[in-house]
């Protein structure tokens, strides 16, 4: 059993079957048909995903997944505010985490909310540590390790008032939450989490304040992001964001019976010496689960015929958990821990 959906995904059929019509001509060259043939079809695929999001299809910038997403919007929104004052919280992910950490060793002035003692970023946690000169906050939509969906809808409505950009990584929350791109000047989504080939994502740009471009060259993406586009990978993208808006309510279902059967399997096999970590505000693609007694890497790989998964976050796979630390887990219940994430297309009943 693939348990590790939230590491990444398979490519679903149906992006595979689009992808393999895409033409190959540069979107940027105009003169021929094969170029007129790819404009229109990069441009069909751009706004179905502006339909899809109920954003304006100028708002999206394709990069090559969520890590250059995030480092694009953090360190361009940043780097033009020297005197600003920024916030994320310790428990994201580490291409946003390691970003502002980078960006402290500059100079600037960066704040880290913790979350309480359920695993989740809240509005009150948050009132802490802004400042009056607060500028931008990111605070990821849900942890990928835990599944905990933070208070996003309460910060954003509180910072939205104060004039406080809001960036959220939303990659995990992608497909499992209805998602309303209001709350959000800045968002961060990964093809590969949701049945897309690796090596696209999105950074949704609602705010009139741009980022500073990462990538300088041409003027592609409106000077975004230089680059000749990725013709099949964006096709790609598109078609697996449609997937997710018109299968939404049987997905979500899928989700639920799978994590359902997971936690029957685990009863059967296991009794009473598994715990479930989180219970509260969690989504029902990801599962983070004790297991008594055992370390969970030693677990994972005894038993890698069944089940195919992760302690936690593949990007610091050799570390204990700096989430669940910061959650006040224990040593020896960081070592205990795994991750099982599933698919609302892959059924495990
Ligand atoms: N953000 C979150 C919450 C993630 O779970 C991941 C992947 O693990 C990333 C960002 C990085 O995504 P990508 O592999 O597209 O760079």
């Amino acid at each position: 059993m693939y348990l590790d959906h939230a590491a990444t995904t398979k490519i679903h059929p149906e992006v595979k079957k689009v992808m393999e019509k895409v033409s190959f001509a540069n979107y940027n060259a105009q003169y021929y048909e094969g170029a007129k043939d790819i404009k229109k079809q990069i441009d069909n695929a751009t706004m179905s995903i502006a339909n899809n999001l109920g954003i304006n299809e100028n708002e999206i910038v394709y990069t090559s997944g969520a890590t250059e997403s995030n480092n694009y919007i953090i360190k361009g929104i940043i780097t033009k505010y020297p005197k600003g004052h920024f916030i994320t919280s310790t428990i994201e992910h580490k291409s946003v985490l390691e970003t502002f950490k980078y960006l402290e060793t500059l100079g600037y002035d960066i704040s880290y909310v913790s979350p309480n003692n359920k695993g989740q970023i809240t509005l009150k946690n948050l009132k802490e540590v802004i400042k009056n000169n607060t500028k931008f906050v990111s605070i990821m939509y849900v942890n990928n390790e835990t599944g905990v969906i933070n208070e996003i809808e309460e910060i954003s409505t509180f910072l939205h008032t104060k004039k406080i950009l809001f960036h959220s990584d939303i990659v995990q929350a992608m497909g499992k939450l209805k998602i309303n791109f209001n709350l959000f000047d800045y968002v961060t989504i990964s093809g590969h989490k949701i049945a897309a080939p690796k090596g696209i994502g999105l950074a949704i740009i609602r705010s009139n304040d741009i980022p500073i471009s990462l990538l300088h060259g041409s003027n592609q993406q409106n000077g975004h992001r230089a680059g000749t586009l990725t013709n099949e990978l964006i096709i790609g993208l598109s078609c697996a964001i449609d997937l997710i808006y018109k299968n939404f309510d049987n997905n979500k279902k899928v989700l639920e019976q799978n994590k359902n059967w997971m936690l029957n399997f685990l009863d059967e096999n296991l009794g009473n010496s598994y715990v479930v970590n989180f219970q509260e505000s969690i989504v029902s693609s990801i599962l983070s689960v004790r297991i008594k007694g055992q370390i969970g890497q030693i677990f994972l790989l005894e038993n890698s015929d069944i089940i195919e998964a992760s302690t936690g976050s593949s990007c610091s796979i050799n570390e204990p958990s700096y989430v669940l630390k910061e959650c006040n887990f224990s040593d020896e219940e960081i070592q205990e821990t795994i991750r099982l994430s599933f698919s609302p297309y892959e059924k495990l009943f």
